[in-house]
């Protein structure tokens, strides 16, 4: 039977139009040198259609691909509303990439526009003679002085503008186009630990249903104002550009200032009710405020993603500073909020069981399903102790990567590697509860195959992070002639610690079984992060590769 239902298509331009009009009043807050720089959604709108027609201007009339190179700041979010909207397509390069991936992905994306932000006006300019297919570049904020030649000196480049020329005397409402909801919209690269990063492309749908899904699962709305640190040049911002415009949450924009100190400013000065960043964001952020008594009682949730949240964490900004510290997990492959570590209503807050699901990976969003695929590929049960490796499907989860012909046969039969029929492989390792929460203890690459068990660095890494005089803590595998792998745990301090390594080995005693507990120990200035703030065990493999250590 079919349904009487008209078929509306779930568009980003409906929530941009959305967004402008019912909640004009809310604001796209940027942190500058000066304070903070307010601009309504109703203003959002406007510039997004005035930039949405400047854009048709320079022949972007079908679904070419519009580059961003750029902080977190309302030209941003704009261009994520607009892009899209207009039926093109939002490419937002990640500028923590090393210089040749940002060269692969900018050109593997396609991009003819890139909108730059002036403070990257300098590194962006010595990409560019590479990147070919650039025909125009538009500077968010005045082009710096003597930069206007060099980013206009490549012959392929027709024309550098400045955002506030570019916009000027375009009309402030444009007649968004009705595409297929299922149209690219918007693409997105992983960052690559091995060979070259690899794109998804999000549609319409994929990103409305998961802008809808994962706010209403945080209860988001019109009056928090939230601080969003993870980048979006990162993992689709986390979906938040597009919720906020139907939840009519104000969103603050820290654009360059990512230091603790002002990240603190931004939530006792602007009242900040929520955010989301990494952990080791909120862990410097824990740091600052433990030392410098900062007014955060705005502050209701921060959410924690990205990678494993310490719980010791999660538990000092709940116990000293009432904040709630949402664990989500999820994938640049999964738009890419999967799961998110709310206990169930009836579970006492404070006791053990609470503090197993608030610290577990979360339980899977409506709409995703997952399961675990053991090592002989046999289906595992959720029983919340098999352990396999996490595949997933669903309406916001890629069911390929981004081909656009150039790739090599080893490099699409990699890209093949990673689907299991229509389900993606996380590359996860973990168990599922039959209440669908996720207790991953690893990603594949970096348990730790010691004499046939596996070993969870995530759980080494945590128990240790639960020692006050821990600030981090990584752990890798190392080769064993005899057991093929055994752990080194790499341990930063914090100022003024007295503990020693033996100190650490008998506070683990009673928590992590003998067996696994870490052969070898290193104090560390600094773990090495990834460009999106991970902990870089590829490169403290590299550092450690002969194990020469105690
Ligand atoms: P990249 O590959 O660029 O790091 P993603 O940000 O998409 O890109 O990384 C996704 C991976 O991050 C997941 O597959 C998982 O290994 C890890 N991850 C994300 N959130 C969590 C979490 N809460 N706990 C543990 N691992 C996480």
């Amino acid at each position: 039977m079919d349904s009487t239902m008209q078929r509306t298509p779930l568009l980003i331009s409906t929530l941009l139009r959305y967004g402008a009009s019912a909640h004009g009043r809310s604001e796209l807050i940027t942190w500058t040198e000066s304070g903070a720089r307010r601009t309504s959604y109703r203003e959002a709108g406007e510039q997004a259609a005035q930039l949405a027609h400047a854009l048709r201007g320079v022949g972007i009339t079908d679904d070419q691909r519009v580059g961003t190179f750029m902080w977190n700041n309302a030209e941003h979010v704009i261009a994520y509303l607009a892009v899209p909207s207009m039926g093109a397509v939002l490419h937002a390069i990640n500028i923590r990439l090393f210089p040749e991936q940002m060269v692969y992905v900018t050109r593997h994306g396609g991009s003819e526009v890139v909108i730059v932000d002036n403070s990257l006006a300098e590194p962006f300019s010595k990409l560019l003679p590479a990147l070919t297919g650039v025909r125009h570049v538009v500077v968010n904020g005045p082009v710096p002085d003597g930069l206007r030649d060099a980013l206009a000196a490549p012959d392929h480049v027709e024309q550098v503008h400045d955002w506030d020329e570019f916009l000027r005397d375009q009309p402030t409402s444009f007649d968004w186009p009705a595409v297929d909801e299922n149209d690219g919209c918007a693409m997105c690269y992983t960052s690559g630990t091995t060979g070259n990063p690899k794109g998804v492309v999000y549609s319409h749908r994929s990103n409305y249903l998961h802008a809808l899904t994962s706010a209403s699962m945080l209860s988001v709305g019109q009056a928090d104002r939230l601080l969003i640190v993870v980048p979006l040049f990162h993992a689709n911002a986390w979906g938040y550009p597009y919720a906020a415009m139907f939840t009519g949450s104000s969103l603050v924009l820290p654009d360059r200032f990512l230091q603790p100190e002002p990240l603190a400013r931004m939530i006792s000065e602007l009242k900040v009710t929520g955010g989301a960043g990494v952990p080791t964001v909120w862990n410097g952020l824990l740091q600052h405020l433990q030392q410098t008594p900062t007014d955060v009682s705005s502050c209701r949730f921060l959410m924690v993603g990205g990678s494993a949240a310490p719980p010791a964490m999660l538990r000092t900004y709940q116990d000293r500073f009432g904040i709630e510290m949402i664990h989500g997990w999820g994938m640049t492959e999964m738009s890419p909020v999967g799961s998110l570590a709310l206990a169930p209503g009836d579970v006492e807050p404070g006791t053990p069981e609470y503090w197993r699901y608030r610290s577990s990976q979360g339980r899977l969003l409506p709409g995703v399903e997952g399961r675990l695929i053991g090592p002989d590929g046999a289906q595992q049960p959720a029983d919340g102790s098999s352990i396999g490796e996490l595949e997933v499907r669903g309406p916001w989860i890629t069911g390929s990567y981004y081909s656009n012909g150039s790739e090599s046969e080893t490099e699409l039969a990699d890209m093949a590697s990673k689907f299991d029929g229509e389900w993606l492989r996380t590359g996860d390792v973990g168990a599922l509860t039959d209440d669908s929460y996720l207790l991953l203890s690893d990603r594949s690459k970096d348990v730790i195959k010691s004499g046939g068990e596996w070993i969870s660095s995530v759980d080494l890494e945590n128990a240790i992070m639960g020692h006050p005089d821990v600030l981090e803590a990584s752990v890798i595998g190392i080769p064993d002639d005899k057991w093929q792998e055994r752990p080194l745990a790499t341990v930063v301090l914090r100022d003024g610690a007295t503990v020693m390594i033996d100190g650490l080995r008998d506070f683990l005693a009673d928590k992590i079984a003998r067996w696994q507990l870490p052969d070898k120990w290193a104090i560390i200035d600094e773990v090495p992060k990834t460009s999106v703030g991970k902990f870089d065990k590829k490169a403290l493999r590299r550092s450690f590769a002969d194990g020469a250590l105690d």
